[in-house]
């Protein structure tokens, strides 16, 4: 149900957004979504669907269209401040598929690739965000 409080969400915030900027017809949302966040992207894509098809009779989101996009997660070494693609750490695939289920779980496998040392931070790849609105005012 994450998913569809997520994709409401995304909703409300995209229509809070369009009348700020005055928009009376929005034609396209562009939706990050890190790929560490935790969330069934089909559910997700169903879940703004369903919402949109509400809204329908308002102009605002008539037939607009939703797109996904995935941001890959960056790490961030608080100690030597090298930042780094966890692709390129060196996992093996189980153990790639460990931290992107389980993102909390990335302290236990991930070291920084430059010093080793396991006191990182996640700058990217995380969370739920509207990376664009097209319409029209
Ligand atoms: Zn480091």
């Amino acid at each position: 149900m994450h998913e569809w409080a997520l994709a409401e969400a995304v909703i409300a915030a995209a229509i809070e957004e369009s009348s700020k900027g005055g928009l009376k017809k929005i034609n396209e949302i562009t939706v990050k979504i890190g790929e560490l966040q935790q969330i069934e992207l089909e559910i997700f894509q169903y879940a703004l669907d369903e919402i949109v098809k509400v809204h329908d009779e308002d102009l605002l989101l008539k037939d607009v269209k939703i797109e996904l996009e995935t941001e890959r997660a960056i790490f961030k070494c608080r100690v030597c401040g090298h930042e780094w693609d966890y692709r390129d750490a060196g996992l093996d695939d189980d153990e790639g598929e460990a931290v992107h289920f389980a993102p909390e779980v990335a302290h236990v496998y991930v070291r920084c690739p430059s010093c080793k040392s396991p006191d990182f931070e996640v700058i990217q790849g995380r969370g739920v965000l509207i990376q664009s609105i097209k319409g029209m005012g």
